[in-house]
């Protein structure tokens, strides 16, 4: 049977860890030829031997426009074309308060999570163009949509993520070039250590964490996957998600859904 990205070429950022690996994995079994991009120059090798003749590895800080268009010319020279991206690379910050948080900061926040976003949507859309149509996924986060979630430069980045999708979106249909925003809750990655600077084995320690607080604070009482969030990326990517656009898809097994009285029968109700 014939993969549903069969034929597509992806650009995943953030590719070497995590939410971007799960997706690289999944889109190459998938039949995706796949230009998989981070700045952990080792992993991101590693990745393209795993995968060989399939998955590319190029070396991409999404705060460097150059990079940016670097590698999605890759995606041209390497596969011929492009059909989808996945913005996905981020970081996390301290948990600064609005009173803490210095300019520069927030500005080495936003230029990751929002404005290389923005450019890897300048730069991919003429390419979609060529090829008819392609598919735009961008990272943000239940962050994005509630308090309480993430330091606030962060929380404020991943809102922004999700109005620049819905503009794009309206932008870019013209030239069937499709743009949604993706919001996982809480998964179990090392994005909480690694940004923090923790040595990895700290880092993964967190992860491990966090898979055991999941179940506790959400309906769904699973710890929250990179293969999960990679799962609801397929389905932006593909053709099953063709009426789609300009929308958020909230991944976060009901962490979101109201008060824990709302779904545990054991939880005091406050009203
Ligand atoms: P992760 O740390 O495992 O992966 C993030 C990847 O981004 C890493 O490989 C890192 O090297 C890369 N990266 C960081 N800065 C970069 C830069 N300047 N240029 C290119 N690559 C860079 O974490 P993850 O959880 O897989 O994070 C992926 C995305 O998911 C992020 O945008 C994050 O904000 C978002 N997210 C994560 C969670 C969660 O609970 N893990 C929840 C909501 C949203």
């Amino acid at each position: 049977m014939a993969g549903r990205l069969e034929g597509k070429v992806a650009i995943i950022t953030g590719a070497a860890s995590g939410i971007g690996l799960g997706a690289v994995e999944l889109f190459a079994g998938e039949g995706a030829r796949v230009i998989a991009a981070d700045i952990q120059d080792e992993k991101g090798a590693r990745l393209q031997e795993r995968f060989e003749g399939r998955v590319r590895y190029v070396r991409c800080d999404v705060t460097r426009e150059d990079e940016i268009a670097a590698m999605t010319a890759a995606a041209a020279s390497e596969f011929g074309g492009l059909d989808i991206l996945f913005n996905n690379a981020g970081i996390s910050d301290r948990m600064l308060t609005v009173e803490e948080i210095t300019a520069e900061g927030w500005d080495w926040i936003f230029s990751i999570l929002v404005r290389g976003p923005m450019l890897g949507i300048k730069h991919a859309a003429p390419l979609m163009r060529e090829r008819g149509g392609g598919s735009i996924i961008n990272t943000s986060s239940v962050a994005g949509l509630q308090a309480g979630f993430g330091p606030i430069a962060y929380s404020s980045a991943k809102a922004a993520v999700i109005q620049m999708s819905r503009v794009a979106a309206a932008q870019l249909s013209p030239q069937k070039i499709r743009v949604n925003a993706l919001c996982p809750g809480l998964i179990a990655t090392s994005i909480f250590g690694a940004s923090f600077g923790l040595p990895r084995e700290t880092a993964d320690k967190l992860a491990a964490m966090i898979a055991a607080t999941g179940p506790k604070v959400q309906p769904i009482p699973k710890a929250g996957l990179p293969e999960d969030i990679a799962k609801a990326a397929l389905f932006l990517a593909s053709d099953d998600s063709e009426f789609v656009t300009g929308t958020y898809l909230l991944v976060d097994g009901g962490l979101t859904v109201g008060p824990r009285s709302a779904w545990d029968p054991n939880a005091p109700n406050p009203f």
